[in-house]
């Protein structure tokens, strides 16, 4: 018999699995569970989109692309953050399409990490920074991000983190899980701690279109921390293109070349197919954003205004797709509330906690979901609150 704890690696035996997972597979065995669960959107690819990946198999591009990606989509990539951003990425050099926001996160940690450097992870965030930063030998260092600052990282929490060995920030806005934002003078603070050290950011703007009321502004845009910054996007969420798997990176050209190579290696090139159908949506997607937008909105307010009827207090998420109601008045911890109530209601929220420290009393909704799902998720949770008070 093998003994698999003495081959596999140890930093992967270490690694929790995600906390996410086991409300799923709960739900899965109910008949009309509701899931507020997956940070996924619930629109189709729109057509147009689709037909441009078809389109490109009728042609038979079947091929590897080049690793960067297809020089039309860095092309359209450079367009677009100019257009959308105000921000100058050169398509040769400077822009890198991924397999997804996902890998690259992995890459952009990879490519600067060393054992032992530490990077500052804002939370509660998005399950992946620790493990990834982890896996290649860096030490996560986590910072509560709080409440009453509507979960913005602070010029004085930033501060307080930085040690000799810090390497780099992850900037996880606009937030999952919390739906929290950073606006141009909330990031100049964060820059003035950060202007003259070697630290870098790593930029997660995966939410970047879905803001609602104040328009996204990068940290790459403001003076001296272009230089610094790598920003990391994606299709999934603006176009609803989860499943097609397509992410791109910007950075300073020798960051880049550092992540081509290990992208090289690793992956090769992006599906082909995806790049297709990216390059429709990046040159003729703005009105099925500005149309999905609009749709997330109202349900951003039909949700907010039906917890607080509730009685369960809650900051107005400003991006994103998720809300993070506070259920400490309940008495229970996340997890408890999260498992009676789909236990008891066949409702699928994620407990704060699973998005680390900070997240406690807190539980995730996503909004991706239609209206009538959302109606019927609040009479039940106001039923489960109800059935707590007895
Ligand atoms: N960053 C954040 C904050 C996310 O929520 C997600 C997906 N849930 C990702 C990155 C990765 O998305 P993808 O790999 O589909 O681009």
């Amino acid at each position: 018999m093998m003994d698999y704890s003495k081959i596999l690696n140890r930093r992967i035996q270490n690694i929790p699995p995600s906390g996410i997972r086991k409300y799923f597979d709960l739900l899965g065995t109910m008949e009309d569970g509701i899931s507020l669960g997956i940070g996924e959107p619930d629109f189709i690819t729109p057509w147009h989109i689709r037909n441009a990946g078809i389109q490109s198999l009728e042609k038979g591009y079947t091929k590897y692309t080049p690793n960067a990606g297809l020089s039309d989509l860095r092309k359209a990539i450079s367009d677009y953050m100019k257009r959308r951003f105000d921000l100058d990425y050169a398509p040769n050099g400077q822009i890198l399409v991924t397999v997804g926001g996902s890998e690259g996160l992995d890459l952009a940690f990879r490519c600067i990490l060393e054992a032992e450097d530490e990077v500052i992870i804002p939370t509660p965030s998005f399950v992946c920074y620790g493990p990834l930063a982890s896996m290649t030998h860096g030490v996560p260092v986590y910072v509560q991000t709080k409440a009453e600052n509507e979960f913005r990282l602070t010029a004085e929490e930033l501060r307080g983190a930085i040690t000799p060995k810090t390497k780099a920030v992850v900037l996880p806005f606009p937030n999952n899980p919390t739906g929290g934002i950073m606006g141009r003078e909330h990031l100049e603070a964060l820059a003035e701690v950060l202007r003259g050290t070697d630290i870098m950011v790593i930029s997660d703007e995966i939410y970047a279109e879905l803001t609602y009321g104040q328009k996204h502004f990068s940290m790459a845009n403001i003076p001296d921390m272009y230089e610094r910054t790598i920003v990391v996007n994606g299709f999934s969420k603006a176009y609803s293109m989860t499943g097609w798997r397509m992410g791109y990176l910007c950075a300073p050209k020798e960051i880049v070349g550092a992540m081509t190579k290990l992208h090289q290696y690793g992956i090769m090139s992006a599906p082909t197919t995806s790049q297709y159908a990216a390059i429709e949506a990046m040159k003729n997607g703005d009105g099925d954003i500005a149309q999905m937008k609009e749709e997330y909105n109202a349900r951003r307010r039909f949700l907010l205004e039906g917890f607080r009827k509730l009685g369960l207090e809650c900051f107005e998420p400003k991006g994103a797709f998720y809300m993070f109601p506070c259920i400490k008045s309940t008495g229970l911890t996340s997890e408890e509330f999260c498992e009676q109530l789909i236990r008891k209601e066949r409702v699928a929220v994620i407990p704060g906690s699973a998005f680390g420290p900070g997240g406690e009393g807190f539980v995730r909704a996503c909004y991706a979901a239609s209206m009538k799902d959302l109606a019927e998720a609040l009479r039940r949770i106001e039923s489960f609150l109800n059935q707590l008070k007895k």
